[in-house]
């Protein structure tokens, strides 16, 4: 962490209340402020001084609170991973449930969600040929076995995926296809999407070429030996189905090397050759849930200010920061306003979705049973626990000075407003891809992110409890004001492909 929590100056001047005055008193706006003669209203006035003292108490006391990160905790202790269709599944469908009930939600519910569900047993890989090395290796989510045998086979070397999809030769066929990358580290995480494509779509270029299996470069941004597993699929329509992998970033900077280094006495390219063992099982039609929760709102109860993260996770770590975070934070900031003692206008729903990580089930099951409600707002905070530092949007124009009012009141906590192009979260996607709805993404500095991502690195010592709790204040006061604004947040006009 090299980031101060809060950049005073990125804060509006006309904001006058300070994070210290925040945390020192909850009278905030009752310092009067002077206005600038002539000036337009400043959009923090468009929100009652009643809420906006609200958001500023709530603000104080997630900054304070221990409840998000005591979820963390208790998640990834209690239950650990728990990816869909799991022995975990329940019990964290049951953690949940037994959680959100304990805190006082006016309700909640779970909801059935059908998954395919997915399990490795085992993952060996080993170079043989030219130097013998034992390769840190896994599974990718949803990969069919080797033989029990396993496969040798020489590698056929890519640079990236667009090297492979540009192949028209028969170098892949009978070989294990290796796809190397790069991803680059940035605060906001946008490496991850360029990037991910050779693990989404690798073993469908590889199989289309007559490749026996694909091994990629892990998606991750660190040098651990640690791989990083991830969905990936097939089409059977396009390619019979091979075993995929991912190595260690290190173990991809050795296969790179001799890959591409030519062999000093020889002068050529030595042969590489790899062995890969994957001992995976697949079930189909198991069921696992959507948990919800709501504080009712009171004026308009079926318009619905929609947040979440997701409760699955993979298996190799205990699913701390994807998305343990995410459940928590969105959890803590709900029972931070249900603790006002005034209910909202509008309903909060507090959800967390079944089967992200593996297919996104429980956001198509949300999408097909609420897409046609109302919602004033739907957010995910899914991109770990460190800090937010920007309010991006997705709404008609009209809505922007509501959300930008919002920006300035958590602007003390180092955010600034950001752009009309927000996604929302993984989970609300499918929402949004059938209606359009208001959406929002409290961006997290994502820098660190996609070192741990997906990993055995992902575990409860990653979390820092003062970046989490910058992250409960910002969505507190963002959820409180969406839920109270007087104007209905109106979607942004849909974009025609
Ligand atoms: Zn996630």
């Amino acid at each position: 962490m090299n980031t101060s929590l809060f950049d005073f100056q990125r804060t509006p001047i006309n904001l006058v209340v300070s994070l210290v005055l925040v945390l020192t008193s909850f009278a905030g706006l009752a310092i009067a402020q002077p206005a600038p003669v002539q000036a337009p209203r400043p959009p923090i006035e468009l929100y009652s001084a009643q809420d906006l003292g609200l958001a500023q108490q709530g603000m104080a006391t997630a900054i304070k609170s221990e409840l998000a990160y005591e979820l963390i905790a208790s998640l990834t202790t209690e239950v650990g991973p728990r990816p869909a269709g799991s022995e975990a599944d329940p019990k964290a469908v049951a953690w949940a449930e037994a959680h959100l009930k304990a805190l006082g939600f006016d309700r909640v519910w779970t909801e059935p969600v059908q998954i395919d569900a997915w399990r490795r047993i085992a993952a060996h890989a080993d170079l043989v040929t030219p130097y013998p090395h034992h390769l840190a290796v896994t599974a990718l989510g949803n990969s069919i076995s080797t033989p029990a045998t396993g496969l040798q086979a020489d590698v056929a070397y890519y640079a990236n995926i667009d090297a492979l999809r540009k192949d028209t030769s028969d170098r892949a066929r009978g070989r294990i296809v290796f796809i190397d990358g790069t991803f680059a580290r940035t605060q906001d995480g946008g490496g991850y999407g360029p990037a991910v494509s050779a693990r989404v779509n690798g073993a469908i270029e590889a199989g289309k070429r007559g490749a026996l299996a694909v091994v990629i470069r892990s998606i991750g941004t660190d040098q651990d030996r640690l791989p990083h597993t991830g969905a990936m699929r097939y089409d059977a329509a396009i390619a019979p189905p091979i075993p995929a992998a991912a190595v260690s970033t290190p173990d991809a900077d050795l296969i790179r090397r001799i890959a591409t280094t030519p062999d000093r006495s020889t002068g050529q390219l030595a042969p590489l050759r790899l062995s890969l063992n994957l001992q995976n099982v697949a079930t189909r039609n198991l069921t696992t849930h959507n948990v919800y929760a709501e504080i009712r709102g009171q004026a308009k109860p079926d318009d619905i200010v929609a947040i979440g993260g997701h409760l699955d996770s993979w298996d190799l770590g205990t699913g701390a920061i994807d998305d343990g975070a995410g459940v928590a934070i969105t959890i803590a900031a709900a029972k931070i306003i249900l603790d006002f003692g005034i209910r909202p206008k509008r309903t909060i729903r507090v959800i967390l979705f079944g089967n992200e990580e593996n297919g996104l089930d429980g956001a198509r099951s949300y999408a097909k049973k609420y897409g046609q409600q109302r919602h004033q707002l739907a957010s995910e905070s899914d991109l770990g626990a460190d800090r937010v530092y920007r309010l991006h949007t997705r709404v008609d124009e009209k809505t922007r000075p509501w959300l930008k009012a919002i920006a300035d009141v958590i602007a003390p906590l180092g955010i600034t407003f950001g752009d009309n192009n927000a996604t929302g979260g993984p989970d609300f996607g499918p929402l949004t891809n059938q209606q359009d709805h208001p959406v929002a993404t409290l961006a997290q500095d994502a820098t660190r992110y996609f070192d741990i991502h997906h990993t055995a690195n992902d575990t409860l010592d990653k979390i820092n409890p003062t970046q989490l709790n910058q992250n409960v204040a910002a969505w507190v006061a963002m959820v409180w004001l969406a839920a109270q604004a007087d104007h209905d947040f109106k979607p942004a006009p849909r974009k025609t492909p």
